[in-house]
């Protein structure tokens, strides 16, 4: 049986991030928000199995505040929605899919439950957590046509943050859409970019790019253009400190994983970023602004994995958010920079799950499945190890956590939807973050 809780990192991590907390009054300057698109709990126990050789070994995984989330839109939601006055079970049936995710807990119900369930899309699961309201699929922070506004939108009218983008695919794409824009469609990705560059404006933008011609629009809106390709060139960002800035990410895959003598190994292309790169230099550029900051930083293919049903991608996509994570926790502990637990709050979640993995048996540190077999559309086989059943989002809990200043407002929704389990609604992380930007 695999403990959720391990008593001896909790003590320890406890240790680590509320005797800081303690020593000075809270208030935060600095905000992470890491979504790992389509991380299901079973892609994070796959991902530290093959890294640490068993579960829960990930950075987050050491957060005082860990948690789970009903990730369901109202295009899952099996009845009339009314915003204040549902019934959680009618978005997620804790009686029938349990109050823990796989492979914490495995009941053939539950299975059952998740087969027939609707999921959400990245568009309305992002929405829920930049703005707090729940969304149909593939609307972006709007509702009957009613914009409503999300985190950054209330910091841009407040004031007091800087505020940035930064994700591993199309800036335009469903999650950094949901915390800058307001459209119907997540697919209509010419007038979501132009909302984000002309209007939202975050300080900094980095990530892909598709259509040329917002390289000039880009320009024209105030922002420095750079490509990730340069950015290890001299004087790149010299100079930058006032401009809003916008990196088109040209460079970026994940690694190819390799297991040889069971050591887990990545391998990266040449010249290729990574993307604890991208946060560390996302960062930099935004303490060198000398101002508070929201960062909203995204490893989008975490899902692409998951729905090819490509494990040994999705194991790279996981290992390069933990990188990530890991670096800036890093930072924050070196006390380099201005960052420390008194003033940074960091989030690490998921949006929601996808490809409902399933272990066949434990895979030791550095194994990987005998063969890595990528499905086709819709066709479902097992191998030795592992299978997926789907190649679709499903509706199961995903991971949340959080450390740092004000990370204790989770407490306030821990339970508050299922009495008592250790469950908190996607729209709750919305409230801690308004929280945190307003009462400063
Ligand atoms: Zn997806």
């Amino acid at each position: 049986m695999i403990k959720f809780i391990n008593k001896t990192v909790f003590v320890i991590s406890a240790l680590i991030f509320l005797c800081a907390v303690c020593t000075e009054a809270s208030g935060v300057k600095y905000i992470f928000v890491f979504i790992g698109d389509g991380m299901s709990a079973a892609s994070e126990s796959a991902a530290s199995r093959f890294l640490y050789g068993q579960d829960n070994k990930l950075v987050w995984h050491s957060f005082p505040v860990r948690t789970f989330v009903t990730t369901w839109s109202l295009s899952s939601y099996k009845g009339e929605y009314k915003k204040d006055n549902f019934d959680a079970d009618k978005g997620y049936d804790i009686s029938a899919a349990g109050d823990k995710p796989y492979p914490y807990l495995f009941s053939p119900q539950a299975e059952k439950y998740f087969e027939k369930s609707e999921a959400t899309d990245s568009a309305a699961a992002g929405s829920a957590i930049s703005t707090g309201q729940k969304f149909f699929n593939g609307s972006v922070c709007l509702n009957n046509n009613n914009p409503v506004k999300n985190i950054i939108d209330i910091i841009k009218e407040n004031g007091g943050f800087n505020t940035a983008l930064v994700t591993t695919t199309l800036f335009y794409h469903a999650t950094p859409a949901s915390f800058s824009s307001h459209n119907k469609s997540r697919d209509n990705y010419r007038q979501i970019a132009e909302e984000i560059l002309s209007k939202t404006k975050p300080e900094l933008i980095f990530g892909s790019n598709d259509f040329f011609y917002l390289r000039e629009f880009s320009q024209d809106n105030g922002y420095y253009l750079a490509d990730s390709s340069d950015i290890g060139k001299p004087r790149v960002f010299d100079d930058t400190a006032d401009k809003k800035i916008f990196i088109n990410l040209n460079n970026y895959s994940v690694p190819a994983v390799r297991n040889e003598w069971n050591e887990p190994d990545f391998i990266y292309e040449e010249n290729n970023i990574k993307f604890k790169d991208m946060i560390l230099l996302s960062a930099g550029l935004l303490l060198d602004k000398k101002k508070k900051f929201f960062i909203m930083a995204e490893q989008s293919q975490i899902d692409s994995a998951n729905h090819e049903n490509n494990y040994v991608k999705m194991l790279a996509s996981v290992f390069e958010l933990n990188e990530g994570v890991k670096a800036l926790v890093t930072l924050i502990n070196s006390g380099k920079t201005d960052m420390n637990w008194n003033n940074t709050l960091v989030i690490v979640t998921a949006d929601h799950a996808t490809g409902f993995l399933r272990f066949d048996k434990i895979l030791g540190r550095g194994q990987l499945p005998k063969k890595n077999i990528i499905l086709g559309k819709n066709i479902l086989k097992r191998n030795e190890s592992i299978s997926y059943k789907t190649t679709k989002h499903t509706n199961e809990l995903v991971g949340c956590y959080a450390a740092g200043a004000d990370s204790e407002l989770f407490y306030k929704y821990i339970g508050k939807l299922y009495k008592n389990k250790n469950i908190i609604n996607n729209t709750d992380i919305f409230n801690v973050l308004r929280e945190t930007v307003s009462n400063k």
